[in-house]
C-alpha cells in the first residue's frame, strides 16, 4: 500500500465540516496514519507551498492557509495519492464531478476545502514538513 498526506483546510474547519470529511476519507478505505489539529504562521504556509511561489495566487493562498486550523494527516491504502485526488474532486469546486469533498464542501477555487498530494515525492516533503518520523506508525 501507499501513503499520501492531506489537510483539511481552514474554511472546511470553520464551517464544521471536519467530521463530515474524515468519513468520507474512511469510507473510502484509508487508514488514518497520523493526525493533528493546528494553525500555520505564513511562514510555515510558505514553506509548504513553495512549489507554487512564482503562481499569481502564492499570496492568497499563503494568507489563507495560515488564516485558522487545518487539519493536516496521512492517509493509507493502495494507490492513495491517485484515490484521495479522486474522492478530492477538481481544483475548482465548480468543475468537480458529484460526489467528491469538493463538490460538497468547498466554495471557490482558493478555498476548496482539502489539499492532497499529487505524487510520490511532494508526499514524502509533505507528510515529512508536518510530522515527524516517530508519530508515523
Ligand atoms: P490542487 O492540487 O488541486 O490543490 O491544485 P494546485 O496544485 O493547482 O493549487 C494548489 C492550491 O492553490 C489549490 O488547492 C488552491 O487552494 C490554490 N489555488 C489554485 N488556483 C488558485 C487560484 O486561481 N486562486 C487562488 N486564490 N487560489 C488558487
Amino acid at each position: 500500500s501507499q501513503r499520501t498526506f492531506s489537510i483539511i483546510k481552514p474554511d472546511a474547519v470553520r464551517k464544521g465540516y471536519t467530521a463530515a470529511i474524515l468519513a468520507e476519507i474512511e469510507k473510502a478505505g484509508f487508514k488514518i496514519v497520523a493526525i493533528k489539529k493546528i494553525g500555520l504562521t505564513k511562514e510555515q504556509a510558505e514553506g509548504f507551498y513553495y512549489v507554487h511561489a512564482a503562481r499569481p495566487f502564492f499570496g492568497e493562498l499563503t494568507t489563507f492557509m495560515s488564516s485558522g486550523t487545518i487539519v493536516p494527516m496521512v492517509l493509507e491504502k493502495d494507490n492513495a495519492i491517485a484515490d484521495l485526488r479522486t474522492l478530492m474532486g477538481a481544483t475548482d469546486p465548480a468543475k468537480a464531478d458529484e460526489g467528491t469533498i469538493r463538490k460538497k464542501y468547498a466554495s471557490s477555487i482558493g478555498e476548496n476545502a482539502i489539499h492532497g498530494s499529487d505524487a510520490e515525492d511532494t508526499a514524502a516533503f509533505e507528510i515529512g514538513y508536518f510530522f515527524a518520523g516517530y508519530e508515523l506508525k
